[in-house]
């Protein structure tokens, strides 16, 4: 594993692994087959792409989605690694440039479609090159089990014949153990290591709304992210047009996309999307495949999707940047019919009585009471370690228990069974809310002791707390017409043996977003930086995310650089891109900075970074700027640090804590090219933590520590490290 570290940070600018990133990328330097499942935006793409720069040779990529190979390259270009792509949307003189730079051994990865090399002898050309490895992506397709099967990816089972000495990784974010073993089965992998992450994503706020004013509930999300990319979920085109309308005539940058629209409206629509020329995509299910935008802020379902499977996988395209992210789910009542409808109309009947089942588990999910990330984790087969998620209506406490839940619970599940459990739920509601209507005044239902039981709560809230005993299990709905009949656990509840939950409406503000991410972050200039983004992306042709991501635009708003060198201390920027974009950033940087008199070059690990306003280090009439000073107390450290002097001595001059001055040592010992850390430093030191660096590995500052069992210092250590660092 030597030199990962230093790999993950040159190319990408990333300080640490996300959780099984490096035990992936250990099986990808080893050489050994493996099967990584991790959820989107769990970070699989380095798994394959780190190995790929530290081993000898190219690394072959196999995958479906021919349009985000581009991306992909574009991506992997901006950070300095030679990549190309081979497929069948490319010139034969594209496809012949490609096979020239291969030949001549230029490239470090390539991507390439199933189809393509599986055909004319590729694989063997291939063969006579020295291959570091071959990443399956999206290897789910490989199995009839998954919900994305492609024929052409089961004849990728000859690949270990062709290469029998190179190992073969497979990736996925499909979680069930039957997609896992199939993959595993018809790749041939041998003794592969099997790792799968967590399917939570800590970083979505999940919640659900019962929907009551669609435009103005999609606007409240919509205005919490104002300049941000949101996707807007509808079950059907009508109301995507419908809604898509609504929204640009209240002035939102919204843009419509189903499968309606010709190929050429969509494939406008979703660019616009990506460069960010607008901030909303609405749209049905057809719109996400093969979209890896890291940057949307929210997704929302303005109606309810008809499985589980189907919400995670979109509501996961939120986020995928790690940074917090909102996912709103608004239903209604009648989406379920809605779909079982549209489910009817176009499928066998094995698949609608598979759809029926998968639509009563998202219908419980909607209107359930347990933690939303609970829900859904369990869903698919794992368990969530912590009790309260800290990321779902549920577990702020946003939705608020009925007081009497067993009684109302009582009243609800007694009415059922005086109906003789032959109607559904919106009949029931209205039974116990003593409605009069026509039919039931006819039913003579008006006469049952349950009528108007709950006649004090709106018809809305009973209909809800039906909801929410069925996704409980008290209450089932049957047949054709959703009969509700009495469940063992119902009849346990009428007996007072169980309390089920139910819920009231909220009447406080519901919590958005945690603010952490946003924390020291100066929003003026994260926008002034975006538009920068945009604006070179469009001349560079590639969705403003590759230029930089969102948490490195948030990180360059917090850290505030004023040189490429202290660029290159924000997350996501490694060499190639401060290179090419470095200038042009931190002039902008500095340029913001200057006219808002705001200070730069800030540490957050060394004091609280300021909250995300403004901090005027210095009175009306004074002129100079704070990026001046902060350049100054560096030139001046820098000035003492030539003449030899202690960092306490130092630290005392300019006025900074001793953290920061050693921060200017590392900066100085990097600008000098130091490789002896004489005089801070005593060489019989040194030479005990570069022993212990050794053993460790460079990259591990607590591991030397506890190595050298306290004979070595915190700040002797990072010293000698940067000093070290010089010397390869
Ligand atoms: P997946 O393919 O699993 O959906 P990606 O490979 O697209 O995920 O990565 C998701 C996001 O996480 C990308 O923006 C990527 O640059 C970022 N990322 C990957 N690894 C790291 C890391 N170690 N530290 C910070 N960000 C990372």
């Amino acid at each position: 594993m030597d030199g990962v570290a230093e790999v993950l940070k040159r190319f990408w600018g990333y300080e640490s692994f996300l959780p099984l990133q490096r035990e992936a990328i250990e099986c990808g330097i080893a050489s050994r087959d493996s099967l990584v499942v991790l959820p989107t935006g769990g970070g699989k793409s380095l798994c394959f792409q780190v190995p790929a720069v530290r081993l000898p040779g190219m690394a072959v990529v196999v995958s479906p989605l021919i349009s985000l190979m581009k991306d992909q390259v574009d991506a992997l270009t901006e950070c300095g690694i030679a990549a190309a792509c081979f497929n069948s949307s490319q010139t034969s003189d594209e496809q012949d440039d490609v096979i020239a730079s291969i030949r001549s051994n230029e490239l470090k990865i390539l991507y390439v479609s199933p189809e393509r090399l599986m055909i004319d002898g590729f694989a063997e050309f291939l063969n006579q090159q020295t291959i570091s490895l071959i990443a399956v992506d999206e290897a789910h397709c490989v199995s009839m089990w998954g919900h994305d099967f492609r024929p052409e990816y089961r004849r990728l089972g000859s690949l270990k014949r062709t290469f029998p000495s190179i190992a073969i990784h497979a990736y996925t974010a499909t979680a069930t153990q039957q997609v896992r073993d199939d993959i595993v089965d018809q790749l041939r992998l041998v003794n592969p290591k099997v790792l799968v992450g967590s399917f939570d994503r800590p970083n979505l706020l999940y919640a659900v709304e019962r929907r009551t004013d669609v435009l103005r509930q999609v606007c409240d999300v919509l205005d919490r992210h104002k300049g941000e990319s949101s996707i807007v979920y509808c079950i059907r085109r009508a109301d995507v047009d419908d809604l898509t309308d609504r929204l640009q005539k209240a002035g939102y940058r919204a843009v419509a996309y189903h499968a309606g629209l010709s190929d050429e409206e969509r494939k406008q629509a979703q660019n616009a999307f990506i460069k960010e020329d607008v901030d909303i995509i609405v749209a049905t299910v057809a719109f996400g495949m093969g979209i890896n935008k890291p940057n949307v802020r929210a997704v929302i379902h303005a109606g309810m999707p008809k499985s589980l499977e189907h919400y995670q996988q979109e509501s996961g395209r939120a986020g995928r940047d790690g940074l917090d992210a909102e996912c709103i789910l608004l239903y209604g009542g009648n989406d379920y019919g809605t779909w079982k409808y549209i489910i009817e109309q176009s499928e066998s009947e094995e698949a609608v009585r598979v759809a029926h089942i998968k639509l009563g588990d998202m219908s419980a999910y909607a209107s359930g009471v347990t933690c939303r990330h609970r829900a859904l984790v369990e869903y698919f087969g794992q368990r969530l370690e912590t009790d309260n998620c800290q990321a779902c209506d549920v577990c702020f406490g946003d939705l608020e228990l009925a007081d009497d839940a067993l009684t109302s619970a009582q009243m609800i599940l007694s009415c059922v069974f005086r109906l003789d459990q032959r109607y559904g739920a919106d009949y029931t509601a209205n039974v116990l809310v003593g409605s009069k209507e026509q039919r039931l005044l006819e039913a003579r239902h008006d006469e049952l002791s349950t009528y108007g039981l709950l006649s004090q709560y709106t018809k809305k809230l009973v209909r809800d707390w039906i909801e929410q005993l069925v996704g409980q299990g008290h209450l089932e709905k049957r047949g054709e017409y959703s009969v509700l009949s009495i469940t063992p656990r119902g009849w346990k509840a009428i007996r007072g043996e169980e309390t089920p939950r139910l819920l009231k409406p909220a009447d406080k503000p519901r919590r958005t977003v945690a603010e952490d991410s946003w924390d020291g972050v100066d929003r003026g200039l994260f926008d002034t930086l975006r538009i920068l983004r945009r604006k070179i992306a469009g001349v560079r042709s590639v969705p403003a995310y590759i230029v930089f991501g969102d948490t490195s635009l948030r990180d360059m708003a917090r850290k505030r650089p004023s040189t490429v060198d202290d660029l290159l201390e924000v997350t996501g920027v490694g060499q190639a891109k401060a290179r090419q974009y470095g200038d042009e950033f931190v002039a902008t940087i500095c340029e913001y900075c200057r006219s808002h008199s705001l200070e730069q070059d800030i540490d957050p690990t060394i004091r609280p970074a300021p909250k995300a306003g403004r901090v005027r280090k210095y009175s009306k009439g004074t002129r100079k700027s704070s990026q001046s000073t902060i350049n100054l107390s560096k030139q001046l450290a820098f000035g003492r640090f030539d003449k030899g002097e202690s960092l306490v001595a130092v630290s005392d001059a300019i006025e900074k804590k001793p953290e920061t001055a050693l921060k200017y040592l590392l900066d100085y010992i990097a600008h000098k090219k130091l490789t002896t850390p004489e005089p801070w430093v005593d060489t019989a030191t040194f030479e005990q933590i570069a022993q212990a660096a050794k053993n460790v590995g460079t990259a591990r500052v607590m591991g030397i520590l506890k190595e050298l069992d306290g004979s070595a210092s915190y700040d002797d250590i990072k010293i000698s490290l940067a000093c070290l660092e010089n010397q390869t």
